[in-house]
Formats: structure tokens, C-alpha cells, sequence
């Protein structure tokens, strides 16, 4: 189908499977083609010296980028979209796209690690303070607000310790004084959280993981609000960013399943978890779509569903030792960073040192679960075993 439909209102899945495709332009084939490609030719020199051409350069885009892009910025109702080498690499590139030496940027206490490790230790060397906020302050991150606060870097829920944060509350106060919001949006994808609604002017997504979802491909996405997006775009041209088409590519084909596969996520976390809160060892469990967790308020105003991410904490006095032979226990579940694939994943979290702002009870021993698309009671017997091996 074209996209010339987009006066009739569409739902988000149909908006998933129709994006961005334009078979038309491609003698009919539903997909658009892998365009590899660095020189683009001109009719003439009239054309090339005038500019009046789709394409210029391999580096400034192609049918493939495009596409992706496109579909991103249909999704997230945005202005325009970037693709990115990662997704640290697209959270780089937006703040830097938006600070400039002499401002100060307010970062969530609960941001992913790599995020605090660019912050730390890019932004001072040209001339941009950091600061970090307690991600439960919501309105009342005024106060942390300065003359040169021209930033906020929101992450919901947070990375390995979920702690939720009212986004609106925090868009609508940086907005007053003309901040940019910015927010990691990994969690929920763009399919059950869109940040530009809640006030956010860069949403970021590690396409990495539910946009590339096979776990096969680094990929990070920026999708721009109407007064950030100029500023973005510029940026990343200036900075000679550029995603390999076969990448994009699987990224796009990813994509057209988000839905499905994340609905299938959502159903497997709810089974194991529901097992899981009553087992004898474990403590909290940390995933705000339960109605336990202290965020489930907010996300479920915020949010339209839940994905396969969440942890949770050993009961008090369980060991290091305790712990890591648990994870050593596990047979469906991979021992493995990133997540976001077909397949269940574990790793172990030490909260110790980790944040600066609100320091977690560091004598706990926490898992973190990427719950896959595997038969949720194979993974409950899985970790029924595991833990009867490790906490005897
Ligand atoms: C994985 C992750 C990133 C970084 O994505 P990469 O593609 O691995 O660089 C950023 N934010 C969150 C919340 C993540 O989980």
C-alpha cells in the first residue's frame, strides 16, 4: 500500500505494517530494496550543481534509511527521525545535539550505565555540566533547574532497578524554562510508550532490541519533535552519522512484528512473574506493570503495555555465591548482555555503586530476566530448578 492514505485514521498495528513502504516506487515489491550505495548520479550538471535531486549522497540517506526512518516518525508522531550506529550511539548523538559548552544537562539518577559513562566522560571536556536527579521527583525537578539548564534526560522505567518517573510532569517543567526533553524509551519501544506525546522532544530507542528483536544487529533510532528535530538533523549530518543499509534493513523487518512479539513478551513476563513473587528466597520483584511495583500508577497511565525486561532482588543474606550459582543453574535462560531477542536472558546485578543520587540497598543480590518468546512454563521449571540447586 502507499502512504497516501494518511488522512483515515489508522491504529498503531496497522500503522506497523503499512509504514514506511512504498511498493510502487519498487515495481511492486512489498518491501524496499537494501540500497548499498555511496555515489549518486545526476542527469545533469544543472541538477547536481542546484541540488534538486532525492538523493545527493550515500551518506545523507537512501530508499533503505528512509524507509525505517520514515516508519519511526510515523510511529512516534514525530517531525523526522535519525538512525544510529547503537543505541548509545543515538543517545550520544541527541544530547549532543542539543547542549552546547556553558550549559548544564540534568540526567536521571536511574539512566543506563553507558549512558552515565558518555555523560561522565564526554560532556565535561567541552564545557557542559552534569548533573544527576532522583527520578522520583517529578514537578519538583525545579528546583534542581539553573539559568544554563538547557537539557533533561529521562529514562522509563529506569535501567536494572525499573523505578518509574512522571515524564509529563518533568517535560511540562523543562518546557517552562526551555529545556529539551529527552527520553530512553527502550523499554516499552515505541509501541507501548510514545514519549512525544508526554512532552518529550527526542525519544531514543536501542533499536537493538524489540525494533531489531533477533538479537543479529546494533542499531539505535531518534525520533524528533517539530522544535528539536532541525537541530537533530543538522547535527547528525554534521557528524557523518550513517546506518549500513543491510542493518536498516533488518531493522525494518523487524519492525513489522514488534507487535505480535511483544504482546507474546508481555504474556510470558505476567506467567513467570506470577510464579515467581511466591517462591521462597525472592524478594522484591521489579517490573512496574505488576500492581505491587511503586510505579505501577504512573506506567499505567504513561504506558500501553509491558515488555520482557524486569529483575528481581534474593531475599535478604542470599550470597554472591548464592546467586551466581543460580544463574549458573539456568538452561533456557542465557547468561548475556543486551536483550530485546527471541530468547530469555539473565545476568546478575550488583546495585552497589551504580547510582549516585539514591543508593540501592547494596547487600542485595538482584537478577535481571529478559523473559523470551520459549514456552513460559519450560522457563518456570527452569528456574524452579535453578533455585532449588542454588538456595538449598
Ligand atoms: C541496551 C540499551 C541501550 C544501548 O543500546 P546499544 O544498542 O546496546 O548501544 C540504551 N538504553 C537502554 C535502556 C538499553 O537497554
Amino acid at each position: 500500500m502507499n502512504n497516501n492514505s494518511s488522512d483515515v485514521q489508522k491504529k498503531i498495528d496497522t500503522v506497523i505494517t503499512h509504514t514506511g513502504r512504498h511498493p510502487k516506487s519498487f515495481h511492486g515489491f512489498v518491501n524496499p530494496p537494501v540500497v548499498h550505495a555511496s555515489t549518486v548520479l545526476y542527469p545533469d550538471v544543472e541538477t547536481m550543481v542546484t541540488g534538486k535531486q532525492t538523493y545527493s549522497y550515500g551518506r545523507r540517506g537512501n530508499p533503505t534509511t528512509d524507509s525505517l526512518e520514515e516508519a519511526l516518525t510515523e510511529m512516534e508522531g514525530a517531525a523526522g527521525s535519525k538512525l544510529a550506529n547503537s543505541g548509545l550511539n543515538a543517545i550520544a548523538l541527541a544530547i549532543l545535539s542539543c547542549v552546547k559548552s556553558g550549559d548544564h544537562i540534568l540526567i536521571a539518577d536511574t539512566a543506563y550505565g553507558p549512558t552515565r559513562h558518555f555523560a561522565d566522560t564526554v560532556l565535561p571536556g567541552y564545557g557542559v555540566a552534569v548533573e544527576y536527579y532522583d527520578p522520583g521527583l517529578g514537578d519538583g525537578i525545579r528546583s534542581l533547574f539553573r539559568p544554563e539548564t538547557t537539557a533533561v534526560f529521562t529514562e522509563a522505567p529506569g535501567s536494572l532497578t525499573f523505578e518509574m518517573q512522571d515524564v509529563p510532569a518533568i517535560a511540562a517543567a523543562a518546557h517552562d524554562i526551555g529545556a529539551t526533553t529527552l527520553m530512553d524509551n527502550t523499554w516499552a519501544s515505541p509501541l507501548f510508550c510514545q514519549p512525544l506525546s508526554l512532552g518529550i522532544d527526542l525519544s531514543i530507542q536501542a533499536g537493538t532490541k524489540y525494533i531489531v528483536g533477533h538479537s543479529d544487529v546494533m542499531l539505535g533510532t531518534i525520533a524528533a519533535s517539530e522544535r528539536a528535530w532541525e537541530k537533530l538533523d543538522t547535527f547528525c549530518g554534521a557528524m557523518g552519522s550513517h546506518v549500513a543499509p543491510d542493518d536498516v534493513y533488518l531493522g525494518l523487518r523487524g519492525l513489522r512484528t514488534l507487535s505480535v512479539r511483544l504482546e507474546r513478551h508481555q504474556r510470558n513476563t505476567f506467567t513467570v512473574l506470577d510464579w515467581l513473587k511466591d517462591q521462597p528466597g525472592i524478594g522484591k520483584i521489579r517490573y512496574p506493570a505488576l500492581e505491587s511495583d511503586p510505579g505501577h500508577q504512573i506506567w499505567k497511565r504513561d504506558f500501553t503495555g509491558s515488555s520482557g525486561l524486569c529483575a528481581f532482588d534474593f531475599r535478604k543474606g542470599t550470597t554472591r555465591d548464592e546467586a551466581y550459582s543460580f544463574l549458573n543453574a539456568l538452561k533456557f535462560f542465557g547468561l548475556g548482555f543486551s536483550w530485546g531477542g527471541f530468547e530469555s536472558l539473565a545476568i546478575p546485578v550488583r546495585l552497589n555503586g551504580m547510582r549516585t543520587v539514591n543508593q540501592p540497598e547494596d547487600d542485595l543480590q538482584s537478577v535481571r530476566l529478559h523473559i523470551g518468546l520459549e514456552d513460559p512454563e519450560d522457563l518456570i521449571k527452569d528456574l524452579d530448578q535453578a533455585l532449588k540447586q542454588a538456595l538449598k
